[in-house]
This record gives structure tokens, sequence and C-alpha cells, in this order.
């Protein structure tokens, strides 16, 4: 969801970017490209950016943030980043979403670790129950949405933050773009396309190349999953067969919690 914010006060805002439970794909959106990050530069100090600099400053006015919350103490963590930035944004599916992450959300922790180590789980590691956006424990300012980020939509949403305007974000399907494009609907094909609840703004690049839609934007405003598994059937498609591929990067709670009244339960795998 979309919040106002505090404009950044300083000429040349400082920003930091940070990393949690991710396979850091966001950040690396923003690194290979020469030409945006040219033009962040320009626009913003970059103070502490693990992939790119040595730099560890946290005197940062802007804090964008990747990758959900997976250990116990990421919360204190994202905690402490939220108290020092004027302005944080969640940027990718894993930290607006709980993305990929949360798939495992599911079933216990225990249950899992006892599947991937066997009998020696114990003190290899520590996570919270369920893997977690960002939003669930602090107060996100904005979000960049997408796995990964678009680069031109990020600098787009920089340039708008440090013009103090909220960057807008398209309300509607992610169908509609694709028919703007001309693409054939997948579905016609019996690919299992989610483009009718997903959130536009990736100008429907998937379905354009042949993939379905995977909801990695999550869900526009106004998402009508009963139509959706309806579709599914229409097109010789089981209706569970669209709650499982929801699950992929839609599965944190409340969000889940969307989708699954309107849908029979997808296996558990
Ligand atoms: S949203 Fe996708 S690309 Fe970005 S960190 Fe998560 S898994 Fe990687
Ligand atoms: S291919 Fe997917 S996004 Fe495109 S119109 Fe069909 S269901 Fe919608």
């Amino acid at each position: 969801m979309t919040k106002t914010h505090a404009a950044a006060k300083p000429a040349r805002p400082k920003a930091a970017f940070f990393s949690f439970g991710s396979c850091e794909g966001c950040q690396l959106q923003v690194l290979s490209s020469e030409d945006v990050l040219l033009d962040l530069v320009a626009a913003v100090e970059i103070v502490n950016f693990r992939e790119a600099i040595d730099e560890r400053r946290d005197d940062y006015d802007i804090a964008f943030v990747e990758g959900s919350l997976v250990r116990p103490e990421d919360i204190e963590e994202i905690q402490q980043i939220r108290k020092k930035a004027q302005i944080l944004v969640a940027i990718g599916a894993c930290a607006c979403l709980g993305g990929v992450n949360a798939i495992r959300n599911r079933r216990p922790t225990s249950e899992l670790a006892k599947d991937v180590y066997g009998g020696r789980q114990d003190g290899v590691f520590k996570t919270l129950a369920e893997a977690a956006p960002l939003v669930s424990v602090v107060q996100v300012d904005y979000e960049i949405r997408g796995c990964p980020i678009d680069r031109t939509e990020f600098l787009e949403s920089v340039r708008s933050l440090l013009a103090g305007t909220t960057p807008t974000v398209p309300p509607f399907a992610v169908c509609v773009s694709c028919t703007m494009r001309g693409t054939a609907c997948l579905l016609g094909r019996g690919i299992p396309c989610l483009g009718s609840v997903a959130r536009a703004g990736c100008y429907a690049v998937c379905p354009a190349y042949g993939a379905p839609c995977e909801a990695c934007r999550g869900f526009h405003d106004a998402p009508n999953f009963e139509a959706l598994g309806d579709a599914f059937f229409r097109h010789e498609m089981p209706r569970t067969l669209a709650a499982e591929k929801l699950q992929l990067f839609n599965n944190f709670k409340d969000i889940r919690e969307q989708w699954e009244k309107h849908l029979p339960s997808p296996s558990i795998t």
C-alpha cells in the first residue's frame, strides 16, 4: 500500500541500501544498469551499499530495504533502520509481500528444519515462525514492487520521492497492460496466468514473452479470486492450481487471507 511521506530536506540526501532475507537480485537490478546508477549517484549521496561500496555510514535520510524478515535479529535491525531514516522504501517482492521466503509459512519451521537438516538442525539456524514483509513490523513509506524490481520504475520512484511527491502505482490488473500491448492471452493456450488479480506496473512483460504472470507485485485494488478460479476451470485447469501459484509470492498471513477463502486449498509441499 502506498503511504504519504515526509520529503527529504537536504539538497542531496544520503541514501543507504540494506538487505534481509533475499537473493539480492533487486539490488543487482540497481547495480547492473550504469545509466540508472549514474542518475542515482547524481541525485543522492550513497553512504551504505554493501554490494557496491566499502563505506558503512548510518547518517542516511532514505533507506532502501530489500528482503523479508526471517531471523529474530531482523526485527531489531529493521526497527533501527526505521528510526534513522526519514523515508523507508521497501524494494522487491520479498520486502513488500514476504515473497518467496514466505512459501515456508504454511508449515511449522521445526518440520521444515527436520526435512532439510534431519537430526542435525539444532543450533544450525534460528528463524522467525513466519517470513514477513517489512510493513508487518515497521511503517513503510513507499513500496517498489516486483521480483526483481524494474530499474526504470526504481529511478522514477526515487525522483518522485526527492521531489517530495508520492510515486504513483497503477491500481489496475496486469491484464490491462497485457491487452494494451496486444499480447494474446496465455489462458487460451492452457498456460496458468494470474494477471487478472495481479497489480500492474510491469508493462506485462512476462506474458509478452510467453511466461505466465505470477503476481510478484501483489494484488490490484479489486482482485476477484473466484473469477480467477473460474477462468482457470474454463480453460481446463483446476482451481487448486490458481491457489498453488498464488503461494509463490503472496503467502504471508494477511495477504494469503485475501485469496484462500475464495479458492480450494492448495496442496502443501
Ligand atoms: S524480490 Fe525477487 S529478485 Fe528481489 S530479492 Fe526477492 S527474490 Fe530476489
Ligand atoms: S496472458 Fe495473463 S495477463 Fe495477459 S490477459 Fe491473459 S491472464 Fe491477463
